[in-house]
Protein backbone atom coordinates (compact mmCIF):
# COMPACT_ATOMS: atom_id res chain seq x y z
CA UNK A 1 0.00 0.00 0.00
CA UNK A 2 2.17 3.19 1.09
CA UNK A 3 5.93 2.92 0.71
CA UNK A 4 6.85 5.18 3.20
CA UNK A 5 7.24 2.45 5.89
CA UNK A 6 8.37 5.03 8.07
CA UNK A 7 4.84 6.35 8.42
CA UNK A 8 4.04 2.70 9.23
CA UNK A 9 1.16 3.25 12.09
CA UNK A 10 0.18 -0.04 13.85
CA UNK A 11 -2.76 -0.48 16.52
CA UNK A 12 -2.40 -2.82 18.95
CA UNK A 13 -5.27 -3.36 21.68
CA UNK A 14 -6.10 -6.22 24.21
CA UNK A 15 -6.48 -7.07 27.88
CA UNK A 16 -3.76 -6.67 30.67
CA UNK A 17 -0.79 -8.74 30.83
CA UNK A 18 -1.35 -10.20 27.24
CA UNK A 19 1.79 -9.51 25.74
CA UNK A 20 1.20 -6.16 23.70
CA UNK A 21 4.03 -4.97 25.06
CA UNK A 22 6.22 -7.71 24.07
CA UNK A 23 4.70 -8.00 20.74
CA UNK A 24 4.60 -4.41 19.85
CA UNK A 25 8.19 -3.73 20.62
CA UNK A 26 9.33 -6.57 18.55
CA UNK A 27 7.25 -5.19 15.41
CA UNK A 28 8.47 -2.03 15.97
CA UNK A 29 12.20 -2.69 15.66
CA UNK A 30 11.72 -4.59 12.57
CA UNK A 31 10.29 -1.35 10.94
CA UNK A 32 12.31 1.35 12.46
CA UNK A 33 9.70 2.90 13.99
CA UNK A 34 8.45 3.98 17.70
CA UNK A 35 6.75 2.04 19.77
CA UNK A 36 4.46 3.89 22.86
CA UNK A 37 2.95 1.73 25.49
CA UNK A 38 -0.03 4.43 26.27
CA UNK A 39 -0.84 2.55 29.54
CA UNK A 40 1.99 3.89 30.67
CA UNK A 41 0.29 7.57 30.85
CA UNK A 42 -2.39 6.72 32.86
CA UNK A 43 -0.12 4.87 34.96
CA UNK A 44 2.03 8.00 35.61
CA UNK A 45 -1.19 9.82 36.14
CA UNK A 46 -1.86 7.07 38.73
CA UNK A 47 1.23 7.51 40.55
CA UNK A 48 0.71 11.28 40.91
CA UNK A 49 -2.41 11.08 42.06
CA UNK A 50 -1.27 8.36 44.99
CA UNK A 51 1.70 10.58 45.26
CA UNK A 52 -0.22 13.47 45.93
CA UNK A 53 -2.40 11.90 48.76
CA UNK A 54 -5.36 12.79 46.19
CA UNK A 55 -8.34 10.76 46.35
CA UNK A 56 -8.85 9.04 43.40
CA UNK A 57 -12.89 9.03 43.36
CA UNK A 58 -12.41 12.84 44.04
CA UNK A 59 -12.97 13.07 40.18
CA UNK A 60 -12.36 17.34 39.82
CA UNK A 61 -8.89 16.80 41.84
CA UNK A 62 -7.61 14.18 39.10
CA UNK A 63 -8.79 15.73 36.35
CA UNK A 64 -6.75 19.39 37.96
CA UNK A 65 -3.54 16.59 38.13
CA UNK A 66 -3.88 15.56 34.67
CA UNK A 67 -4.07 19.08 33.18
CA UNK A 68 -1.29 20.15 34.79
CA UNK A 69 1.59 17.68 33.74
CA UNK A 70 4.09 18.36 31.21
CA UNK A 71 4.58 15.26 29.14
CA UNK A 72 7.84 13.86 27.96
CA UNK A 73 8.47 10.98 25.45
CA UNK A 74 12.24 9.68 24.62
CA UNK A 75 12.89 6.99 22.21
CA UNK A 76 15.04 4.09 23.46
CA UNK A 77 17.61 1.95 21.48
CA UNK A 78 14.64 -0.92 21.50
CA UNK A 79 12.27 1.31 19.92
CA UNK A 80 10.17 2.09 22.72
CA UNK A 81 9.02 5.53 23.92
CA UNK A 82 10.29 6.10 27.34
CA UNK A 83 7.36 8.54 29.22
CA UNK A 84 8.22 11.34 30.97
CA UNK A 85 6.29 13.07 33.77
CA UNK A 86 7.13 16.67 34.43
CA UNK A 87 10.82 15.96 33.24
CA UNK A 88 11.10 12.72 35.51
CA UNK A 89 11.05 8.64 34.17
CA UNK A 90 8.91 6.94 37.30
CA UNK A 91 11.00 3.61 36.10
CA UNK A 92 9.95 0.16 38.23
CA UNK A 93 7.29 2.29 40.22
CA UNK A 94 5.71 2.35 36.68
CA UNK A 95 5.02 -1.58 37.57
CA UNK A 96 3.76 -1.58 40.60
CA UNK A 97 0.13 -3.30 41.32
CA UNK A 98 -0.79 -0.26 43.35
CA UNK A 99 -0.11 1.96 40.16
CA UNK A 100 -1.17 -0.05 37.72
CA UNK A 101 -5.04 0.12 39.76
CA UNK A 102 -4.65 3.58 40.27
CA UNK A 103 -4.31 4.12 36.13
CA UNK A 104 -7.32 1.58 35.90
CA UNK A 105 -9.66 4.21 38.10
CA UNK A 106 -8.35 7.99 36.48
CA UNK A 107 -8.49 5.98 33.33
CA UNK A 108 -12.18 5.75 33.46
CA UNK A 109 -12.81 9.85 34.21
CA UNK A 110 -13.69 11.20 31.38
CA UNK A 111 -12.31 14.49 31.15
CA UNK A 112 -8.84 12.85 32.60
CA UNK A 113 -8.91 10.48 29.80
CA UNK A 114 -9.83 13.41 27.19
CA UNK A 115 -6.66 15.15 27.92
CA UNK A 116 -4.46 11.91 27.69
CA UNK A 117 -6.01 10.92 24.56
CA UNK A 118 -5.53 13.89 22.71
CA UNK A 119 -1.81 14.00 22.94
CA UNK A 120 -1.97 10.32 21.71
CA UNK A 121 -3.97 11.15 18.83
CA UNK A 122 -1.20 13.50 17.67
CA UNK A 123 1.22 11.11 18.16
CA UNK A 124 -0.57 8.57 16.14
CA UNK A 125 -1.33 11.11 13.24
CA UNK A 126 2.05 11.83 13.41
CA UNK A 127 2.56 8.25 12.24
CA UNK A 128 5.92 5.84 12.54
CA UNK A 129 4.74 4.34 15.37
CA UNK A 130 3.22 1.11 17.09
CA UNK A 131 0.79 2.15 19.97
CA UNK A 132 -0.54 -0.72 22.14
CA UNK A 133 -3.29 0.29 24.42
CA UNK A 134 -7.06 -0.57 25.27
CA UNK A 135 -8.64 2.13 22.61
CA UNK A 136 -5.94 2.26 20.23
CA UNK A 137 -7.77 0.99 16.88
CA UNK A 138 -11.22 2.37 18.47
CA UNK A 139 -10.30 5.91 19.33
CA UNK A 140 -6.78 6.67 19.30
CA UNK A 141 -5.92 5.39 15.78
CA UNK A 142 -9.29 4.50 13.98
CA UNK A 143 -7.07 5.65 10.82
CA UNK A 144 -4.29 2.78 11.01
CA UNK A 145 -4.26 0.55 7.87
CA UNK A 146 -3.18 -2.77 10.60
CA UNK A 147 -5.22 -2.83 13.69
CA UNK A 148 -4.64 -6.05 15.96
CA UNK A 149 -6.21 -6.80 18.78
CA UNK A 150 -4.44 -10.21 21.47
CA UNK A 151 -6.44 -11.94 23.81
CA UNK A 152 -5.49 -14.79 26.42
CA UNK A 153 -7.31 -16.98 29.38
CA UNK A 154 -7.28 -14.94 32.35
CA UNK A 155 -5.42 -17.90 33.51
CA UNK A 156 -2.34 -17.68 30.80
CA UNK A 157 -2.14 -14.27 31.51
CA UNK A 158 -1.62 -14.55 35.09
CA UNK A 159 0.98 -17.64 34.62
CA UNK A 160 2.79 -15.57 32.52
CA UNK A 161 2.77 -12.31 35.13
CA UNK A 162 4.35 -14.65 37.73
CA UNK A 163 6.98 -16.05 35.75
CA UNK A 164 7.85 -12.45 34.70
CA UNK A 165 8.27 -10.85 37.99
CA UNK A 166 9.70 -13.98 39.16
CA UNK A 167 12.53 -13.39 36.28
CA UNK A 168 12.94 -10.19 38.17
CA UNK A 169 13.44 -10.94 40.91
CA UNK A 170 10.52 -9.76 42.66
CA UNK A 171 7.39 -11.90 45.07
CA UNK A 172 4.54 -12.64 42.93
CA UNK A 173 0.98 -14.35 44.42
CA UNK A 174 -0.41 -15.96 41.23
CA UNK A 175 -3.97 -15.57 43.39
CA UNK A 176 -3.79 -11.96 43.42
CA UNK A 177 -2.51 -11.34 40.04
CA UNK A 178 -5.18 -13.21 38.81
CA UNK A 179 -7.72 -11.45 40.47
CA UNK A 180 -6.14 -8.63 39.79
CA UNK A 181 -6.09 -9.24 36.09
CA UNK A 182 -9.62 -10.37 36.26
CA UNK A 183 -11.02 -7.27 38.21
CA UNK A 184 -9.56 -5.35 35.69
CA UNK A 185 -10.57 -6.27 32.54
CA UNK A 186 -13.94 -6.07 33.89
CA UNK A 187 -13.33 -2.36 34.34
CA UNK A 188 -11.80 -1.89 31.43
CA UNK A 189 -14.55 -3.70 28.94
CA UNK A 190 -17.35 -2.48 31.33
CA UNK A 191 -16.34 1.01 31.71
CA UNK A 192 -18.87 4.38 29.75
CA UNK A 193 -15.77 5.64 28.15
CA UNK A 194 -13.54 3.99 25.24
CA UNK A 195 -14.27 0.57 26.91
CA UNK A 196 -12.01 -1.99 25.63
CA UNK A 197 -13.30 -3.86 22.60
CA UNK A 198 -11.95 -4.87 19.07
CA UNK A 199 -11.98 -2.59 16.63
CA UNK A 200 -14.44 -4.22 13.70
CA UNK A 201 -12.06 -4.16 11.59
CA UNK A 202 -9.17 -5.41 14.12
CA UNK A 203 -7.32 -8.80 13.64
CA UNK A 204 -8.21 -11.16 16.55
CA UNK A 205 -5.33 -13.10 17.96
CA UNK A 206 -6.09 -15.50 21.16
CA UNK A 207 -2.79 -15.83 22.22
CA UNK A 208 -3.62 -18.12 25.22
CA UNK A 209 -1.54 -21.39 23.40
CA UNK A 210 0.73 -19.11 21.19
CA UNK A 211 4.32 -18.56 22.55
CA UNK A 212 5.98 -14.68 22.05
CA UNK A 213 7.62 -15.25 18.34
CA UNK A 214 4.33 -17.24 17.34
CA UNK A 215 2.51 -14.02 18.17
CA UNK A 216 4.78 -11.91 16.88
CA UNK A 217 5.13 -14.24 13.18
CA UNK A 218 1.58 -13.86 13.22
CA UNK A 219 1.49 -9.90 13.29
CA UNK A 220 4.92 -9.24 10.75
CA UNK A 221 2.81 -11.53 8.48
CA UNK A 222 -0.38 -9.30 8.63
CA UNK A 223 2.16 -6.33 8.52
CA UNK A 224 3.45 -7.33 5.63
CA UNK A 225 0.52 -7.69 3.60
CA UNK A 226 -0.31 -4.12 4.19
CA UNK A 227 3.06 -2.63 3.33
O1 LIG B 1 -1.54 -1.36 29.78
P1 LIG B 1 -1.36 -1.01 31.22
O2 LIG B 1 -1.63 -2.13 32.16
O3 LIG B 1 -0.06 -0.35 31.50
O4 LIG B 1 -2.47 0.10 31.49
C1 LIG B 1 -2.80 0.53 32.79
C2 LIG B 1 -4.27 0.91 32.82
O5 LIG B 1 -4.45 2.08 32.00
C3 LIG B 1 -5.20 -0.14 32.22
O6 LIG B 1 -5.70 -1.03 33.18
C4 LIG B 1 -6.32 0.68 31.64
O7 LIG B 1 -7.30 0.91 32.62
C5 LIG B 1 -5.69 2.00 31.31
N1 LIG B 1 -5.48 2.16 29.88
C6 LIG B 1 -6.51 2.69 29.14
N2 LIG B 1 -6.34 2.94 27.82
C7 LIG B 1 -5.18 2.67 27.21
C8 LIG B 1 -4.12 2.09 27.95
C9 LIG B 1 -4.31 1.84 29.29
O8 LIG B 1 -7.58 2.95 29.66
N3 LIG B 1 -5.04 2.97 25.92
Amino acid sequence: MSADKSKITIAIDGTAGVGKSSVGKAVALKYGISFLSTGQMYRCLGWKVLEKGIDLNDEAAVIKAAKEIVWGFERQADSSLKVLIDGQYLGSKLLLEETGRAASKVSAIAQARNIITQKQKDLGRAGGIVMEGRDIGTVICPQAPLKIYLTAAPEARAQRRVKQLEQEGQKADYGEILASIKSRDERDSTRAVAPLKPAKDALIIDTSNMSLEQVIFRVLEAAAKVW
